[in-house]
């Protein structure tokens, strides 16, 4: 890793840190250490590390806000990229608006709801960046990315930047493109809004606010939702009535106040809360039939289900 260290300084890429812990970059405030985590300054810099990154043959992983990931408690032997320095925003004539890969969705909403831009209300409480929402589709009260990405930039796997459209994202329920093509990064997106008023959208927004105050956990950490809704079920409804609401592993909880949350008391280890997530799957299977797809990206995990 020292190589690789000293290229990047020499080529100046970007902040760096070595062996950052992965419990101070996500949300469930989980998981071992990283060998390195580098914010690259632009899209060369990004091009320059991904060039570097091949030549050496080291394994990387783009984190966003790391609120959808679980990584292990294993030390992530690899580079972890955060695109925080691609944060510039544009707002565009015809209610669009051009935004970087590392700006956050929460920002977003509530700038685009104050210019009187409508669409983005759903996203008012999801703590993704842009980057994340678009990997993850991310959505809420029956909107999401998909509603709202006009096209998206993109780095390939062989360093190209392109530019994708809505059609060609293949958005679905928490899923896109870049989930299924792996070395696609997001660069950023144009999104499509429509006009609307100020007062209303705040009031939707504060609303909402209060409702995932009164329905989640956020006094925990966790990552949101667990696991995908089966077609026309809901997770959180399956796991509550197999009373498993408070079920505890370690330091890791089923949220008594929302059954498809699992929360960090305090004290949680990754392999606590992946241990909910295995016992919650057998249980559902037993139970129902059903086999629970997770929603959150287990990283660094033997059985990892990052593809
Ligand atoms: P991360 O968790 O950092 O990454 C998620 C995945 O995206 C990873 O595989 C990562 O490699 C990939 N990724 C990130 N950035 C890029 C990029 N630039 N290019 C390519 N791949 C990238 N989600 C919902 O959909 N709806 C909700 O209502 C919701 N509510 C939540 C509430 C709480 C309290 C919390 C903690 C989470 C919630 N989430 C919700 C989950 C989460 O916030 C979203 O999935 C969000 O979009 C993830 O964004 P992120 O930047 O944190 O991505």
């Amino acid at each position: 890793m020292e190589k690789i260290i000293n290229e990047i300084m020499r080529k100046n890429i970007g902040d760096i840190k070595v062996s950052p812990s992965m419990s101070r970059y996500t949300t469930y405030k989980v998981g071992g250490k990283a060998s390195l985590l580098v914010y690259p300054k632009n899209i060369e810099s990004l091009i320059s590390l991904m060039e570097i990154i091949d030549k050496y043959n080291v394994k990387y992983f783009i984190l966003g806000n790391g609120s959808n990931v679980l990584f292990s408690d294993s030390t992530y032997d690899g580079i972890i990229i955060k695109l925080d320095k691609f944060d510039d925003i544009e707002f565009l004539d015809n209610n669009k608006v051009k935004v970087g890969a590392g700006y956050s969705l929460i920002k977003l909403s509530l700038e685009c709801a104050r210019r009187g831009l409508a669409g983005l209300e759903f996203a008012s409480g999801i703590p993704g960046t842009i980057g994340g929402a678009i990997f993850m589709n991310a959505g809420a009260y029956n909107a999401d990315m998909k509603s709202v990405v006009k096209d998206v930039l993109v780095l390939t796997p062989d360093l190209k930047v392109i530019t994708l459209t809505n059609s060609e994202m293949n958005f679905n329920y928490r899923e896109s493109f870049l989930q299924h093509h792996k070395g696609y990064i997001c660069l950023g997106a144009t999104l499509k809004l429509r006009t609307g008023e100020r007062n209303i959208l705040e009031e939707i927004i504060k609303e909402r606010k209060l409702q995932r105050k009164r329905t989640q956990p956020l006094e925990y950490p966790s990552a949101g939702s667990v696991f995908r809704n089966p077609d026309g079920l809901y997770s959180g409804k399956l796991i509550e009535d197999l009373n498993l609401k408070g079920y505890k592993v370690g330091g890791a909880m089923i949220s008594p106040k929302h059954a498809n949350f699992i929360i960090n008391t305090g004290d949680a280890k990754a392999k606590d809360i992946k241990e909910i997530i295995d016992y919650v799957k057998e249980k559902t299977k037993e139970k129902y039939n059903i086999t629970l797809r997770v929603e959150q990206r287990l990283i660094n995990w033997d059985d990892d289900l990052k593809k």
